[in-house]
């Protein structure tokens, strides 16, 4: 069986994704397309031979698209997400779910009312291989308890339109999801520390930044979020743990030595960076779909990052720690 996927908010995420399921993923197809912006969506439809539609409601209820995925951006998810629960159809939506707890928890409402899980949050990185390797090393307790992680998400730079908020519920929240995954555990409080700004870029941002997080047995998380560093898209992460340390190495790149000098490529972006492990999540998806099963992380995961961020977010303007406010996972994502 192909898949027939609808494709809502064809950019950036949206194209590379079709450009990987039209590739090298099996089992799927988009056949559909919807944007805000129709021009985007009829030159997308075009060039793949699939349909444009008007709005993403149409879409949704198509006969001809069997699974959804989400790739506009954050505040417009929950209302299409909502529409694919009402629709009966599985549905991928790009991190992050929505950008409020709130909105989540109405999502799961909507998803546990209808009693099957049909949503999938694009996290990907609990399906990069360094990550997975960490995890399985963390999980077997060779190295014992895990005492602190260390993070950093560098990117090069962001456009104009990235707001001060970004830092935490768009950027962090790939950690804050890995680190919950990671660990195995929810976080109870979150703080921010400010350093010295970069001059370089947007005065009206707090950049970089530092989250720290803590979980609830202990484990201290920081995370350094620096969106203008200009050199490249370098992710970070050290566990140390009782007995030793894991990190994730770098990019998997061959080193140059010449002239007296080693030199390594320093990723892109987070296709560069992430390009397996976007493969990885997209094929797992398209399979679970094919299956009639799911896979990948839950609402309740994209709600609980929700919750950890929204106290993120208030620790900017608050001094000290802010508590995370959660409520009880409910048996239906256990
Ligand atoms: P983008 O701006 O390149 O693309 C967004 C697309 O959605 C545009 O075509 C836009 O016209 C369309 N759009 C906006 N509002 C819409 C609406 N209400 N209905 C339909 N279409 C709408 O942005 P992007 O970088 O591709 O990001 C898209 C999503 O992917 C975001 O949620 C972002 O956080 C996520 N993302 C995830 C990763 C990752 O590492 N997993 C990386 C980048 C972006």
């Amino acid at each position: 069986m192909t898949v027939r996927i609808g494709m809502i908010g064809p950019g950036g995420m949206g194209q590379a994704h079709i450009e990987r399921i039209h590739t090298v993923i099996a089992g799927g197809r988009v056949v559909a397309v919807s944007d805000i912006d129709p021009g985007r969506a009829q030159g997308v439809a075009a060039r793949i031979g699939g349909t444009a539609y008007a709005t993403s409601q149409e879409l949704i209820e198509s006969p001809d698209v069997d699974a959804v995925m989400i790739c506009s951006f954050g505040p417009a998810h929950e209302v299409d997400v909502l529409a694919c629960i009402a629709a009966g159809k599985p549905v991928f939506c790009e991190k992050p779910l929505t950008p409020t707890a709130a909105a989540a928890l109405r999502i799961m409402d909507a998803e546990q009312a209808h009693g099957t899980r049909l949503v999938t949050v694009g996290f990907m990185r609990r399906f990069d291989a360094s990550y997975r390797e960490m995890k399985a090393l963390l999980d077997s307790g060779e190295l014992g308890e895990t005492l602190m992680v260390h993070c950093a998400h560098r990117n090069p730079t962001v456009p104009q339109g990235y707001t001060w908020d970004m830092a935490i519920n768009d950027t962090a929240i790939h950690e804050v999801d890995a680190m919950r995954w990671l660990l195995g555990e929810e976080f109870i409080s979150a703080r921010v520390d400010t350093p010295k700004k970069t001059t370089l870029r947007f005065p009206h941002l707090q950049d970089p930044l530092v989250l720290i997080l803590t979980s609830a047995s202990g484990v201290r998380v920081d995370d350094e979020i620096f969106v203008n560093c200009q050199y490249g898209y370098d992710i970070r992460c050290e566990a140390v743990a009782e007995r030793g340390t894991v990190s994730l190495s770098d990019h998997e790149v061959t080193s140059v030595r010449r002239a007296w000098a080693v030199t390594k490529k320093v990723a892109r972006d987070h296709n560069d960076r992430f390009g397996g492990a976007f493969v990885t999540e997209v094929q797992e998806w398209i399979s679970a779909v094919a299956r009639g099963e799911h896979t990948g992380s839950t609402a309740w995961d994209g709600y609980a990052a929700a919750c950890v961020c929204d106290a993120g977010v208030r620790a900017l303007t608050e001094d000290g720690e802010v508590a995370v406010k959660m409520i009880e996972r409910p048996a239906f994502y256990a």
